[in-house]
């Protein structure tokens, strides 16, 4: 099979570029490596977003769900855990071949939405390459971790984000730091005395307990163990920059309509990346692929009045 384009990377830029995709009728996919979708905006998911036009606050988790969903309103395969390794193109068939661990896809069309490469979590020191089914890098909506002891670990600022939403549905919320990550001591007070049902500890977690899997309990250097349900640790990103920099694509391949890069890459040159130009940058690449690639074929509707779009219009209107 050989798609019409595929849009490398699944951040704000490639989701939205993914919509875009099928609203000009193109057969897409989207390739994305990490397991999650959201880009850098997984490392900030529970911070509240203000300067997206028409959209005045929106949680960056709010957003990422909206994409998918938004994408998926022309169904294409989004592969997740599928880290571009190459591209090279075959002129004699006029065809890219991008190639991952598993397969190599034909496209006649990329989309290059890999923002700063790959984002990475960092790990938990404590753990070090160790896994366990409770613990997380990413939060989750907070009513995920209903009646759940919550042990958030680590200094990331989006815990600090985070940590006041679990309260009202968390059994017991614990926030244990080794040093304080809050800039001064009077913020760090001000926090305390906002939520004094977070039990807030800036102790050393010296040891953990685990059993089938789970993380069960971690002892602190004053010797109190906290036992726990759930674990979300945060202790910060890196960013892998080198994900297209070895591909075999020549500078000449690369500067061809068929090829459109969106989203931070863009950005980044002109030091403004904002998701809102993203959007744009998706809108247009997609037109203008869809124009390379069938060019005697009308731009799709406007989708006020494009009918792929009656059956949300009546849901829309429908009256409970
Ligand atoms: C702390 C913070 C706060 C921010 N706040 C705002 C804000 O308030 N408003 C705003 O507009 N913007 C904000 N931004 C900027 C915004 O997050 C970025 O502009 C946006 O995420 C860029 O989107 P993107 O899709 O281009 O790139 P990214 O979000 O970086 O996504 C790129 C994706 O491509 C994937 N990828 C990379 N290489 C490959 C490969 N070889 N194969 C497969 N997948 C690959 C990565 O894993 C990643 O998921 C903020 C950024 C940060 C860090």
């Amino acid at each position: 099979m050989v798609y019409d384009v595929t849009i490398i990377g699944g951040g704000p830029a490639g989701l939205y570029a993914a919509f875009q995709a099928g609203l000009y009728g193109l057969k897409a996919q989207l390739l994305e490596a990490s397991p999650t979708l959201g880009g850098k905006v997984v490392t900030y998911s529970e911070r509240v977003i203000h300067d997206i036009g028409g959209q005045p606050s929106i949680s960056g988790h709010q957003l990422i769900q909206n994409l998918q969903e938004q994408a998926q309103l022309y169904p294409l395969p989004i592969r997740t855990a599928t880290l571009v390794t190459d591209v090279s193109y075959d002129a004699t068939a006029a065809i890219y071949n991008v190639q991952t661990a598993e397969t190599t896809y034909q496209t006649k069309a990329l989309v290059l939405a890999i923002g700063g490469g790959m984002v990475r979590h960092k790990t938990w020191p404590l753990l070090a390459e160790q896994t366990y089914t409770n613990v997380s890098y990413v939060p989750q909506n907070p009513a995920a971790y209903r009646e759940q002891s919550v042990l958030l670990v680590g200094p990331g600022y989006n815990l600090m984000a985070l940590a006041p939403h679990l309260i009202a549905t968390a059994k017991a919320v614990h926030w244990i730091v080794a040093k304080r990550p809050f800039a001064t001591e009077a913020e760090e007070q001000d926090f305390l005395t906002t939520y004094p049902q977070i039990d807030y500890q800036v102790q050393p977690i010296l040891s953990y307990q685990q059993a089938n899997g789970q993380l069960t309990a971690v002892t602190l250097a004053n010797q109190q163990t906290v036992t726990v349900d759930t674990v979300v640790a945060s202790f910060g990103y890196r960013r892998s920059l080198d994900t297209h920099t070895d591909w075999q694509l020549t500078p000449d391949q690369l500067a061809t309509p068929l090829v459109q890069p969106i989203g931070q890459q863009v950005g980044a040159k002109i030091g403004v990346s904002l998701i809102a130009n993203a959007f744009q940058e998706g809108t247009v690449a997609m037109a203008t692929i869809a124009q390379q690639l069938h060019p005697t074929e009308k731009a799709p509707m406007v989708t006020t009045h494009n009918q792929d779009f009656d059956r949300i219009n009546e849901a829309y209107w429908t009256v409970e």
